[in-house]
């Protein structure tokens, strides 16, 4: 690729087998060389959601204006009990067509049925770190083991773009004795694990009232906090809780857009957790509620409200909010990769510079606070084009394929 932006210098970068091998000034295409010309585009790297329920696209718009409880009971958990395994499938390659459209190019995912989400994520060509959600409020422990041990070797033979992880739904979702043996399996296994937590008031509330702790306090006495967890939302956490999560070195995932969706009332106290050493990202949730996987409109979600909380408009430089979209503030959620290196994945976005929200001032401020995910022309992942020119391929046929299952499970609008 030649000519591109990096820092307001010209660039060229050489990309083998999935990784770039080269990236500077001096990097010119060679007899040979398929190459691309990025004349005058901005290159940054691929974003990273932290969070997800991919194939929730399929309920995009379903009984969205219900409260969450009568949302979960009346409409999501009947319909969930319907979903198989092209359900799914359909339902994450909608999500990588959208989120591969707006620069994302990998996630972190919890669903049922993790392995057609692999086979999704494959065919799309993205990266994702994946784990079918484990609940056992019903009281079927042996069950829920038994069900995610399957998946977690099944997904074992994924590519080397995908990664199992153990995804516990939540501290109130499941009983002590499995987060144990989650915590257990990660250990064993090697893996990332990721939940929801202090999403609520409520929760914590309850978590107080059940086990006399806070759930951070109690996930880490359960030997769940750690370098490999990834806690979503973290609404709630004092600072004690933060500190701890710093000290044990897991990371945060905030959803600014979904928490104001379900209206639960606040947002991850980014200022602190940044304060008390937090590796901090972002994520959208499920598109049941957010509605929309264009992470860089939740950057500026994520950005306003932050500074709002502070009442203090220096709270968080774009250039900071920015980093925290591509994970450069969370390692974990990278893989520990540094991007637009030489040795690092050939995972990277080429942006129109010429559009009405980049072309005119600072790259980092317009990006987090006048661009969406239309500014992005080219998203490449492990050296793969996996769109040119705004457009991904199949596009038209997935978004069908999307449409008549959701006829299939009753809830499609015509
Ligand atoms: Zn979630």
């Amino acid at each position: 690729m030649i000519g591109a932006l990096r820092d307001g210098e010209s660039v060229g970068v050489r990309c083998f087998d999935g990784t770039i091998e080269a990236i500077g000034a001096d990097v010119a295409a060679e007899a040979g060389d398929e190459t691309i010309d990025a004349a005058g585009m901005p290159l940054v790297p691929t974003l990273v959601n932290g969070h997800t329920h991919a194939a929730m696209t399929l309920f995009r718009g379903y009984g969205g204006d219900l409260p969450l409880m009568r949302w979960l009971e009346e409409k999501i958990w009947p319909v969930e009990a319907k979903l198989d395994a092209e359900d799914v499938y359909w339902g994450t390659r909608l999500a990588c067509a959208e989120m591969i459209r707006t620069g994302t190019g990998r996630f972190w995912d919890m669903y049922w049925q993790p392995e057609a989400t692999a086979r999704a994520v494959e065919d799309a060509g993205m990266r994702a770190t994946i784990g079918g959600p484990l609940f056992d409020a019903d009281g079927r422990t042996a069950e829920a083991q038994a069900r995610v041990s399957a998946e977690l070797d099944a997904l074992a033979g994924s590519p080397g773009e995908i990664d199992a992880a153990l995804a516990p739904h939540s501290s109130y979702a499941v009983s002590e004795e499995l987060l144990r043996w989650v915590g257990e399996q990660a250990a064993k296994r090697g893996l990332a694990l990721q939940i929801h937590l202090s999403e609520t008031e409520q929760e914590v509330a309850d978590c107080v009232a059940a086990h006399g702790e806070r759930p951070a306090a109690y996930l880490d006495r359960l030997g769940l906090l750690g370098e490999r967890t990834v806690l979503a939302h973290g609404v709630w956490l004092d600072q004690a809780e933060l500190e701890l999560i710093a000290e044990r070195g897991a990371t945060v995932v905030a959803n600014p857009v979904a928490n104001m969706k379900l209206a639960v009332g606040g947002f991850l106290p980014y200022p602190a957790a940044r304060q008390a050493g937090v590796a901090v990202g972002l994520g959208t949730d499920g598109a049941g509620s957010n509605d929309s996987l264009d992470l860089l409109s939740d950057l500026k979600t994520f950005a306003l409200t932050q500074r709002h909380a502070a009442g203090d408009a220096t709270v968080i430089p774009a250039g900071e909010a920015l980093e925290i979209a591509t994970g450069a503030r969370a390692p974990l959620l990278v893989g520990g990769a540094k991007p637009l290196t030489a040795g690092a994945p050939a995972d990277f976005l080429l942006l129109r510079g010429d559009s009405p929200e980049l072309g005119v001032g600072d790259l980092a401020s317009d990006l987090v606070y006048a661009a969406s995910g239309a500014v992005v022309d080219t998203t490449v992942v492990a050296g793969r084009m996996l769109m040119r020119g705004g457009e991904v391929e199949g596009i038209a046929d997935i978004v069908a394929q999307a449409r008549e299952r959701t006829f299939r499970l009753g809830i499609g609008s015509t």
